[in-house]
């Protein structure tokens, strides 16, 4: 979601005139959008606002002005806090509001005062917003739900990023069409909850997010769908279904679930059990059997005992997952088991994670040797950065993703193959698979 506001950022910026600049070093303005998700990322703003300093003082000192802006949950959650921490920053801005960026940074310019604003406010956001212009051209971000209402008790996105708010249906099906006809094959429904999502038809009745997946399906440019991140309360069994039904919608499903510990899922207040887990995890497998799932895990939660974390690992070695991200738990200030009494040990988190990390290496290993010598269908969306020069002969590798969202390389004779293929499917034989990609050869027959 921080990549897609970031590219919407670079649009209000664009339109009007600012150009994108991959240095510090003369740059007009820095943004820096940031995560507040955990406390290694936040911490990373006030290290990069040092690194920007000398910059901002060698334009000023050509007679320019540098405006450095913090946009994102670090801005929403701190404010005003980061004017006194850092004399650098001119604006402040939060992940509903910057959509008046451009009005802040006149302000700045004409007033020479520095700016703020936090409002939450996602249906004024998305109406303000320029047509989307920065991103891949092959694969394009949706944002068709923000916010969210269930307050687990270790997370910060219910205060930084406010209520759930889903936008109508008939302007995400409007900006499918508008990426399509840019050439945009691949869409991402995003959101916090995106199975959370509904939104009421032109008659007035409430649809859910498989109803939105079959409206874009049937956009014919629109070649691949899928939509994250999901919580397994709202996993509808019509949204299964469409997994069923919609063929376009792709074999792959990123399904949180935390930890595998009834009590501590309990304390998490996910509202959920890890039997009810396995139960939608039944249910998707027998509608989409090649279904590849995908989880988050926090280890270390406060109170987590030997057998909780065991209940987690059991609950992984029983579902066998093709990729998965997994965290140490990070105390969030404001949030409800920041002030649990129960916290562990930094040792032992790390111990429990490196457990965990080892089982989910494996189980993605596993999955990605599926696919060894079988024929799949890949999106090729840009060249390698391997792609290298060999004495005179340059090798070109391009970067593709496979429908269960693996990283595919293929190494082709030369440009012209090259920019044949770039934004199309083409059919891949895998040769070999890496823990974390896969190495295959054009399929001819
Ligand atoms: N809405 C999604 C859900 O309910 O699963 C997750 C969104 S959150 C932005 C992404 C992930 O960050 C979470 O699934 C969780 O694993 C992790 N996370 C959130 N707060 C955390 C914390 N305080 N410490 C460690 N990891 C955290
Ligand atoms: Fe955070 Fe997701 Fe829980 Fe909402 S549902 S509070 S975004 S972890």
């Amino acid at each position: 979601m921080n990549v897609y506001d970031s590219d919407r950022m670079e649009d209000l910026m664009n339109a009007i005139g600012y150009e994108t600049s991959n240095t510090p070093k003369d740059a007009d303005m820095v943004i820096i959008n940031t995560c507040h998700i955990r406390e290694k990322a936040s911490e990373k703003l006030f290290s990069d606002l040092g690194r920007l300093l000398p910059f901002k003082n060698e334009k000023q000192k050509n007679g320019g002005q540098m405006i450095v802006t913090i946009a994102g949950c670090v801005a929403q959650a701190e404010g005003e806090e980061i004017f006194k921490r850092s004399k650098v920053v001119d604006i402040i801005v939060g992940p509903e509001s910057y959509q008046t960026l451009p009005d802040l940074v006149g302000k700045v310019l004409r007033e020479k005062k520095k700016q703020i604003n936090l409002e939450f406010s996602a249906n004024e956001k998305f109406d303000i917003l320029p047509e989307s212009k920065v991103g891949s051209s092959v694969s394009a971000f949706v944002t068709v739900q923000e916010g969210c209402d269930k307050f687990c008790t270790f997370c910060v996105v219910p205060y930084t990023r406010g209520a759930e708010y889903c936008r109508p249906i008939e302007k995400i099906v409007d900006d499918a069409k508008m990426l399509a006809d840019r050439g945009v094959q691949e869409i991402y429904f995003l959101g916090q909850n995106v199975n959370a999502y509904r939104a009421l038809d032109s008659s007035g009745k409430s649809l859910g997010l498989e109803h939105l997946i079959e409206k874009v399906a049937t956009i014919p440019q629109i070649k691949r769908i899928r939509y994250t991140t999901s919580h397994p309360r709202d996993m509808s069994d019509e949204l299964i279904n469409a997994h069923h039904q919609i063929e376009k919608l792709m074999p792959f499903l990123h399904l949180p679930v935390q930890s595998g510990s009834n009590a501590i899922l309990k304390a998490m207040n996910r509202k959920h059990t890890r039997q009810e887990y396995f139960k939608i995890i039944e249910k998707i497998r027998q509608k989409r059997p090649d279904i590849g799932l995908s989880s988050d895990f926090i280890v270390g939660f406060p109170g987590e005992t030997d057998q909780d974390f065991e209940d987690t690992l059991d609950l992984v070695r029983k579902i066998g997952f093709a990729q998965c991200y997994s965290f140490k738990y990070s105390q969030r200030p404001g949030t409800p088991a920041a002030d649990s009494k129960m916290q562990i040990e930094e040792k032992v988190k790390d111990e429990r994670l490196a457990v965990l990390q080892k089982l989910l290496t494996e189980q993605q290993i596993a999955f990605n040797q599926q696919f060894e010598n079988k024929t799949i269908s890949v999106l090729f969306e840009k060249e390698a950065p391997k792609s290298t020069k060999k004495s005179v002969e340059k090798i070109i590798q391009l970067w593709g993703k496979s429908p269960h969202l693996q990283s595919v390389v293929v190494e082709v004779e030369n440009e012209n193959v090259a920019q044949k293929l770039l934004g199309k499917i083409s059919q891949v034989k895998i040769l070999k698979a890496r823990p974390s990609s896969l190495v295959g050869t054009l399929f001819t027959n």
